[in-house]
């Protein structure tokens, strides 16, 4: 079965820029698969947005568990047919303020398990459905702290860490992926979600915004690339 509406994808999805991620893209006409690692969460969030007269389908997944990942690509494959646009967006930041070398190490395991393995297997179970089809948009919801120039200041090692690899992952991936597939990192600015607290002077609404734009790159647009407010930005 193949379903005639352009789809879209969202990890971490019951809240967040995640949660407007999904409203945005389905308020655009997109069928969205809203995914949570949480089946209550992520299902009360899904309904939220199906009672508001938006297409989501819920569907389980915890990103730091490859077989979720691997059932959930395969209710796509079978029930939905299609894949268009894929955002990996669910991540953690453990380590606001604690020295790398003096961290217990669970916590830099548990971050690149989330931020990095995670997107990496979300990548690996997905992109066989995008090649069959020649087409698809990826975006990994990355961070500022992703970027070479970050590693030069203390702090957030572990988080840094994993985004910078998830921004390797990136580019390799797309340099690898056949089709007319683009894989971009994205970094939505500081925003006042749980993550980001509630100083941070951007909303969830115009991050996801900001972030779908490079998901609407056309075919003229580049593989690859680090972007932020719409524009590309050194790795
Ligand atoms: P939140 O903490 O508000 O939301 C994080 C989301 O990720 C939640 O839905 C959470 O689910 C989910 N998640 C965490 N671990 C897993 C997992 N193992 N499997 C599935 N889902 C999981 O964060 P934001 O919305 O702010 O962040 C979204 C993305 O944006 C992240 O990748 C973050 O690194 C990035 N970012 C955010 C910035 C900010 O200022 N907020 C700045 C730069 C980047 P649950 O509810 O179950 O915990």
């Amino acid at each position: 079965m193949m379903q005639d509406k352009q789809t879209a994808l969202v990890t971490g999805a019951n809240r967040g820029i995640g949660y407007e991620l999904v409203k945005q893209l389905a308020s655009m006409g997109f069928q969205v698969i809203m995914t949570s690692r949480d089946s209550k969460k992520g299902s009360e969030a899904a309904q939220k947005l199906t009672e508001s007269g938006l297409d989501v389908l819920f569907v389980v997944m915890d990103v730091t568990d490859p077989e979720s990942i691997r059932r959930a690509a395969m209710t796509v494959t079978n029930n939905v047919g299609r894949l268009d646009v894929l955002i990996s967006n669910a991540g953690v930041y453990l380590d606001e303020n604690v020295k790398l070398l003096h961290m217990d190490p669970a916590i830099l395991e548990r971050t690149m398990s989330t931020n990095f393995f995670g997107v990496y297997h979300v990548m690996h179970s997905f992109i066989p459905l995008m090649e069959k089809q020649k087409y698809g948009r990826i975006i990994n919801v990355s961070s500022e702290y992703g970027a070479m120039n970050a590693l030069s200041y203390e702090g957030a090692g572990a988080y840094k860490i994993s985004k910078l690899a998830m921004n390797a992952l990136t580019r390799m991936a797309a340099a690898e992926v056949r089709g007319e597939i683009k894989i971009y990192a994205v970094d939505p600015g500081w925003v006042s979600s749980d993550m980001g607290g509630p100083s941070a002077p951007r909303t969830p609404e115009r991050a996801a915004e900001l972030i779908l734009q490079s998901a609407m790159i056309g075919s003229e647009g580049p593989r690859s690339g680090f972007y932020r407010d719409g524009k590309a930005i050194d790795w």
